[in-house]
């Protein structure tokens, strides 16, 4: 079975950066996927970068408006994602619920746009460090994945445009990753959600594991059930530790 690897950027890397990167990550596709998430200003030239060196990987975004066009100053849509050969988009990071006021219903209306749009959305969930000390992960968890999916319905192609990332906010950027059993636990949580809602389609989109993930810990974390792969922060910045967390799971 292959795992999904994406490299979220955040706002790092100017389009020099990323023209390195690409030029070292010279990942040949075997059974895992290695997509990665770069700013807005740097989306235009990693996609072009890709097509032209024929790198087998998928350029993404990191936000999305729910709305088509219209008076929103600062935002991108999906068709504009798509128009530039984006094919996915990562909605609900820790990062804006936290700092730019989404909610699981915004979040829930950009994944319906970008789906509609024919991007594949990448919907975060995850709980915060108190909700986890005080034992409240499964229920915190739970509640955001039902709400976050309120608007998108099942569809024949749900499992392969629909995402799923838990990431609890503790492990984010702290070099303290969940145990396997914590992320094991919490993904079954999530996968009885999507089949609930979405019956067998449910059982086959994919769940990633997100949170100081790296070469040392990712191949335990990804034998669990139900982690499907990793949405990946600070070690998707160089091509060698992203490469080596994709190929040391390639026949795990
Ligand atoms: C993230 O921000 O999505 C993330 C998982 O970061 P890190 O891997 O650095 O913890």
């Amino acid at each position: 079975m292959g795992y999904l690897f994406v490299g979220n950027w955040k706002m790092n890397m100017l389009c020099k950066d990323a023209k390195q990167f690409l030029a070292n990550f010279n990942y040949k596709k075997k059974n895992n996927e290695a997509w990665l998430a770069p700013t807005f200003t740097t989306l235009a030239s990693a996609i072009e970068l890709k097509n032209f060196n024929a790198l087998d990987i998928q350029i993404g975004a990191q936000n999305v408006h729910w709305e088509q066009d219209g008076a929103f100053t600062g935002e991108i849509s999906a068709l504009m994602l798509r128009e530039l050969g984006a094919s996915f988009v990562i909605v609900g990071h820790s990062d804006r619920r936290q700092n730019n006021a989404d909610t699981n219903n915004t979040v829930s209306k950009r994944a319906k746009a970008a789906i509609n749009a024919g991007l594949k959305a990448i919907v975060c969930v995850g709980e915060t460090k108190e909700e986890y000390e005080s034992g409240k992960s499964s229920e915190i968890v739970k509640q955001q994945v039902i709400e976050s999916l309120e608007q998108i319905d099942s569809s024949e192609t749900l499992s392969s445009n629909l995402i799923l990332a838990y990431e609890p906010i503790w492990a984010i950027g702290t070099g303290l990753a969940a145990t396997a059993e914590i992320a094991k636990n919490i993904h079954t949580v999530i996968r009885e959600v999507l089949v609930n809602k979405y019956s067998q389609s449910g059982k086959d989109i994919k769940i990633l594991y997100g949170g100081s993930t790296k070469p040392s810990n990712i191949v335990e974390l990804v034998k669990q059930d139900n982690i499907d792969g990793a949405l990946v922060g600070g070690a998707s910045l160089k091509p060698e530790s992203f490469l080596e967390m994709i190929k040391i799971t390639e026949e795990t």
